[in-house]
């Protein structure tokens, strides 16, 4: 019989897998709950859907019986107009995860440090130990603040490859200083700021590529275009790098109805626009009622979801959520066990939220006071 076992890669061999979401059908089924009755917060997803433009588009007749253009020549173009950078900048992935993949498989050989700041995104420790990099975490403080000077430290010291940021911060939703970028940007590292959520911050560095040779800017279509299952998303980076993901990317990696889908978002950009605008008006309502709640901190964000820090029994609030069939992200993580992160969805689905929040918060109250009674 064949060890498969023995012809693994041995570091590969003990490494975990990211921790995915559950599907909503298999939830559905579990809960005994239709799957339309479901309110999905727990991936940053927009709520609204996408653009009735990509709908239509990819539904028309596209060449989906040819290959991509491995170039990504037409949204490259798009993308140039949609960020101000040039088209040699800039290049897509299959989502912006694949990106991240991209720059380890460049960048990062066995041994080589990868530095990130934890609590964050998972992907960026997950793909380091893919290509057997060594991860290094430099953990953020209680209010999930960086302490820009140990990351610059860390890194010089550990001769990093790669730096990875997001601005805002999954899962707080906290944004890097523009003033901390640029200092971070004077280590010889490459620093990857990753804008998944730049379109609800209003906030990016993207300008700062030109002159600096080191800085990657991530985006995405997942969130604010609302085509996460369709996975594009792209990296704004010197023409050097951009070259050098060209030659060693899967050369169809943008699938045809993406890209369509994607150069319809960016022409549909004011509609879409509207959405994140909506959303970001119920992010704010939805941070005042939870600031009203003296048994929970909510942590101020710059994206589409809140973090909020509700004690040792966060799990279980996932899960009495969860039974009402609101579906909100709990880690079991160091820094976070404590927390739950919900995604800021329609009106009404953030109100059976507060509703549900209330009584599940108010169960916790009644269960820890003392009875009177006897
Ligand atoms: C969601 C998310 C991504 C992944 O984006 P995709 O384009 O869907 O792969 C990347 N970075 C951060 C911080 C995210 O939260």
């Amino acid at each position: 019989m064949l060890d498969i076992d023995s012809l693994v890669r041995p570091d590969l061999r003990q490494l975990k897998g990211y921790t995915p979401i559950v599907p909503l059908d298999v939830l559905s089924n579990r809960l005994g709950i239709p799957v339309e009755h479901l309110v999905k917060l727990d991936a940053n997803e927009n709520p609204y859907g996408p653009s009735p433009h990509a709908l239509a588009a990819i539904a028309g007749p596209q060449p989906y019986a040819i290959y991509p253009d491995p170039d990504q020549t037409s949204l490259r173009a798009a993308l140039a107009d949609y960020t101000g950078q040039s088209a040699d900048r800039i290049v897509c992935g299959s989502g912006a995860d694949e990106i991240i993949d991209l720059l380890m498989r460049l960048f990062v050989g066995p041994g080589d440090v990868v530095v990130e700041a934890p609590p964050t995104f998972g992907m960026y420790s997950f793909n380091t130990g893919v290509v057997g990099g060594r991860s290094v975490a430099v953990r953020r403080r209680d209010d999930f603040t960086l302490d820009v000077t140990e990351v610059v430290a860390v890194a010089q010291h550990e001769h990093a490859k790669l730096i990875f940021l997001p601005s805002p911060n999954n899962p707080d939703g906290s944004l890097l200083s523009r003033e901390d970028v640029e200092t971070l940007l004077r280590v010889p590292s490459i620093i990857v700021i990753d804008e998944a959520y730049a379109e609800f911050s209003g906030t990016t560095v993207l300008d700062l590529v030109a002159a600096h040779s080191n800085l990657v800017v991530l985006r995405t279509f997942s969130k604010w275009a609302g085509l996460a299952g369709l996975r594009i998303g792209y990296g704004v980076m010197d023409p050097t790098i951009v070259r050098y993901i060209m030659q060693i990317k899967p050369p169809y990696n943008i699938n045809v109805a993406a890209q369509v889908a994607a150069l319809a978002s960016l022409a549909d950009r004011q509609h879409l626009m509207t959405t994140v605008l909506h959303i970001i008006g119920e992010r704010e309502r939805l941070y005042a009622f939870l600031a009203g709640h003296d048994d929970l901190q909510v942590f101020p964000s710059h994206a589409n979801f809140l973090l909020l820090r509700v004690g040792p029994q966060a799990g279980e609030v996932k899960r009495l959520l969860e039974q009402r069939g609101i579906l909100v992200r709990y880690y079991d993580k160091l820094g976070l066990s404590d927390c739950i992160r919900v995604s800021i969805g329609r009106p009404e689905q953030n109100d059976l939220f507060m509703a549900a929040l209330d009584a599940i918060m108010a169960g916790f109250q009644l269960a820890a006071t003392p009875s009177h009674a006897s």
